[in-house]
């Protein structure tokens, strides 16, 4: 089969590999189609000892003499997190924080950039019939990653979903957060982006352009969603964030970040967090975050290419020119 190798300083190869055997309880998966992520840079210029690609739907095409659930020809997404199913978290069902198997798909192990991918059996994700394998790629970083966050925070809220919320950067993850919160039904969405291309089309899905230092938003914007990894970015949210809000920290940034603990930021009695992916406990809502917002979701996808397109793919979205590009290894 083929697969893709991150070679570093934004170098990708094609290389041609036995299919992996399939373990008892793996499938194997012929691949449909698999979105870019922003998360996809860094390995992408430093190169990456695995096959990428963490987005990626498709079709079981074997399976392991113990898995009972799945049939040849069953579709679905994969959930990367790999996990035990035995330990604490996994049994309080969530399986993104297992306590005993690390790892990612995509990240340890081959991921989805290739023709074919084995995957354990209980990382796969079932589609309702009503979404495509096109779509369900959708249902990983675009939606459920934001969407699990948000419910987090909901915490903070007496699990209600605040009146006014704000997304800090207008990339794949900022406009998918801000379609999730419109399909959830947060009525005041704001948004900030230094492109204004990116910001018109987070206005166009009815989120309302934000000026730095505008009294309206300062210190009165309950939940602040920040989702470009920058540290500005991040001031920003804490400068944003209402006294007793919540700031969702989703955009990735590997280097050391302190924050200044301002007087002012001192008595806002808010929370910071984190969050990690998503759990399956989740999905039949993530489905219908789709549906209330389908065709906004469906245009964010804006080119599909072949696997020997990855390289100009990611150069293109490296540079801000796509959201949500997809590789499709196989021709239709
Ligand atoms: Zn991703
Ligand atoms: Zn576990």
């Amino acid at each position: 089969m083929l697969s893709v190798k991150f070679e570093g300083n934004q170098t990708a190869t094609i290389v041609e590999t036995f299919l992996p055997p399939v373990g008892p309880d793996d499938v194997l998966l012929k691949i449909a189609y698999c979105g870019l992520c922003g998360s996809d840079k860094r390995p992408f210029h430093n190169g990456h000892p695995v096959t990428p690609g963490h987005e990626f739907s498709g079709t079981v095409v074997e399976k392991g003499t113990n898995v009972k659930n799945l049939s040849i020809g069953s579709t679905g997404i994969v959930y990367i997190p790999l996990f035990c199913g035995q330990c604490s978290e996994c049994q309080k069902g969530y399986p993104s924080r297992c306590e005993t198997k690390p790892g990612l798909v995509g990240w340890q192990v081959d991921g989805g950039y290739a023709e074919y991918a084995m995957i354990p059996a209980k990382n796969l994700i079932c589609l309702p019939e009503d979404i495509s394998l096109q779509e369900g790629v959708l249902l990983l970083d675009t939606i459920s990653t934001p969407a699990h966050g948000i419910r987090l925070c909901l915490k903070f809220f007496d699990n209600e979903l605040p009146g006014k919320a704000a997304v800090i950067g207008c990339g794949p993850l900022g406009l998918g957060s801000i379609l999730v919160l419109k399909a959830m039904g947060c009525p005041e969405i704001y948004a900030y982006d230094i492109s204004e291309a990116r910001l018109q089309q987070a206005v166009s899905f009815g989120a309302r352009p934000l000026t730095v230092n505008d009294e309206k938003t300062l210190d009165a914007i309950p939940l602040v969603l920040e989702a470009s990894g920058q540290f500005s970015a991040r001031a920003m949210a804490l400068d944003l964030v209402k006294a007793g809000g919540s700031v969702l920290l989703l955009g990735e940034n590997n280097a050391p970040w302190s924050i200044q603990p301002t007087p002012k930021l001192r008595r806002k009695d808010c929370a910071y967090v984190r969050s990690f992916y998503f759990i399956p406990a989740e999905m039949e809502e993530n489905f219908n975050l789709f549906r209330n917002c389908r065709t906004e979701f469906n245009s964010l996808v804006s080119k599909i290419g072949t696997l020997q397109e990855t390289e100009n793919f990611h150069k293109d979205f490296c540079e801000g020119k796509t959201i949500k590009p997809m590789i499709r290894p196989h021709s239709a």
